[in-house]
């Protein structure tokens, strides 16, 4: 994946990341010091005061779409991001641009699916 495809992916999960944060958190986990310090312009002062309210204050779908999100993100900062986390083959941007924190590609996501683990990539 190119650099510019890589930066408009790390943008929109910026932004869903963004979305779900709402005003509440930027520091939502140390680990992303450098990121929140991009995020500063987009969730501005309010951002400074993460707390477990904001878990609480998200649904678990929202919860889990954002550790989704977040890992995403760390994927990114290692360079792994696009390969799934099960075969380590590349997910189709196609895929990646519907989903852009997908951690599986359509193969194994159907594997998983069939175990009957919940799906909770969507
Ligand atoms: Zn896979």
């Amino acid at each position: 994946m190119n650099e510019k495809k890589l930066a408009s992916f790390r943008l929109k999960l910026n932004a869903i990341r963004a979305d779900l944060i709402g005003d509440v958190g930027g520091n939502f986990q140390s680990s992303q010091k450098d990121l929140n310090e991009h995020m500063a312009d987009l969730v501005d002062e309010a951002a400074q005061s993460y707390s477990r309210q904001l878990m609480l204050s998200l649904g678990e779908q929202e919860l889990k779409r954002l550790q989704l999100v977040e890992s995403a993100l760390e994927k990114m900062d290692q360079g792994q991001y696009g390969h799934c986390s099960e075969c380590k083959n590349l997910i189709p941007v196609a895929r990646l641009e519907v989903v852009p924190f997908t951690e599986h590609c359509v193969e194994c996501l159907h594997s998983i699916e069939e175990k009957g683990q919940p799906d909770q990539h969507r």
